[in-house]
């Protein structure tokens, strides 16, 4: 993704400690030495490392007997390099002490964040630590700053989900969530939106923990986890503003669940991602969450629930006929059967056979059965039914429509769906 950060060179030799290929006597050796770079220097090294491979997240995560650094890409984790165990809470606490957070403190959860420069590049890191049986495991979020806000179109919408999801967009109040598993592209799915349909005669105001992208047409509000300014008290200050359309940037309790729902009542539009695991049970999350059903069914006009799957690599696509493995969910989801696509690994997918990736979908759309049945707080089954009656497409035929146009390939519909 990022060509300029290939060109910056490595500083430190990181294989010159690595366990997996040395014995500990060597790598001890090397330590006595005192011929080794400091922990900030081999921190630098893991960053510069995972983010030239486009990594979105980086573990550090201490076992038995060593610590290994693994990155996540695509989708998938991938092993970077494994340090002696020795150094883990060296590397922890540099990782502590630039992103401001406790480096003392060992026996508890912390979050915090720092901005790191490659390049030209600017990186938002947000760093969580956990602590496990065999130490202090360390994840970090790497997100790129001054990225431009997608388009919708560029989303990967099937036609007809994009039309609906504009469609939902376009209304004057409600309540709108982006849902799907972390990582799964909700937050640029929802800037998209708002792209999409700002204009100069809106007020648009966004709510976020932090600010992910800057938008020149909307007044974005920080809100942040500890009791400076609580979401909650964010958005009861912004309505009094005269709102259209408010970008919430999670429903993650019940306090933001009703405020949210609160603001939707009142006229606006109000557009939120949540964490769940399809769009319909995330009514039920909500009605769970404490938010009355007589709001919930007044305000709620839809949900999209998205997933991102890797994509196969265009450059070495090719067709290949069905050898019986594919998955009897993939051959149910498809009405008719296609020959599959796959890449045979090139220069340009490093012999993967995938480059980049896209999400898939399904959106579901309120109407007034679905309504009644939210209001009389009904089933999951009946939810379903009432879904299935409005021509609801669940995101197994999204997907299988785009193994189908060769878009991905069968064995990560599998992966994905299960
Ligand atoms: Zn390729």
């Amino acid at each position: 993704m990022l060509e300029e950060l290939k060109n910056i060179p490595s500083k430190v030799n990181l294989e010159q400690f690595d366990t997996t290929v040395f014995s500990k006597e060597k790598i001890r050796e090397l330590f006595r030495s005192g011929k080794v770079p400091t922990a900030d220097a081999m921190v630098d090294e893991i960053i510069l490392r995972a983010v030239k491979f486009g990594a979105t997240d980086i573990h550090f995560e201490p076992r038995e007997n060593d610590l290994q650094i693994r990155f996540g890409y695509e989708g998938v984790m991938k092993r970077l390099v494994t340090l002696p165990k020795e150094i883990s809470d060296n590397l922890a606490s540099v990782l502590k002490t630039k992103a401001s957070m406790n480096a003392f403190e060992k026996k508890k959860p912390q979050e915090g964040r720092f901005s790191h420069t490659l390049g030209k590049h600017q990186f938002d890191m947000r760093i969580n630590t956990v602590p496990i049986l065999t130490g202090e495991r360390v994840a970090i979020r790497v997100l790129q700053e001054n990225t431009r806000v997608a388009n919708l179109d560029e989303l990967g919408f099937s036609k007809e989900n994009l039309e609906k999801f504009k469609s939902l967009i376009r209304k004057p109040s409600g309540l709108f969530l982006v849902t799907g598993p972390s990582g799964s592209g909700k937050t640029t799915t929802i800037y998209a939106a708002v792209n999409d349909i700002q204009s100069p005669e809106k007020n648009i105001i966004t709510v976020e923990d932090p600010v992910e992208y800057r938008l020149e047409f909307a007044s974005q509000v920080t809100a942040s986890g500890d009791k400076t300014l609580t979401f909650v008290d964010a958005l009861r200050s912004i309505l009094r503003q005269n709102p259209n359309v408010i970008m919430l940037g999670e429903i993650r309790d019940a306090e933001t669940g009703i405020v949210a729902a609160e603001a939707s009542l009142t006229g606006n539009l109000v557009l939120s991602t949540m964490l769940s695991r399809d769009a319909i049970s995330t009514i039920l999350r909500l009605l769970n969450l404490g938010i009355p059903p007589y709001w919930l069914a007044s305000t709620l006009i839809g949900i999209i629930y998205q997933q991102l799957v890797r994509k196969i690599c265009d450059s070495c696509k090719e067709q290949y006929h069905a050898d019986g493995t594919q998955s009897t969910l993939l051959l149910s989801a498809l009405s008719i059967q296609t020959t599959f696509y796959h890449g045979k690994g090139c220069e340009k997918c490093e012999g993967s056979g995938y480059l980049g990736r896209v999400a898939i979908h399904e959106i579901l759309i309120i109407d007034d059965q679905m309504r009644d049945f939210i209001y009389q707080k009904a089933p999951l089954l009946k939810l379903k039914e009432a879904a299935r009656a409005a021509g609801f497409e669940n995101i197994f035929q999204d997907a299988a429509k785009k193994v189908a146009a060769g878009i991905i390939t069968a064995e990560e519909f599998s992966r994905a769906l299960g």
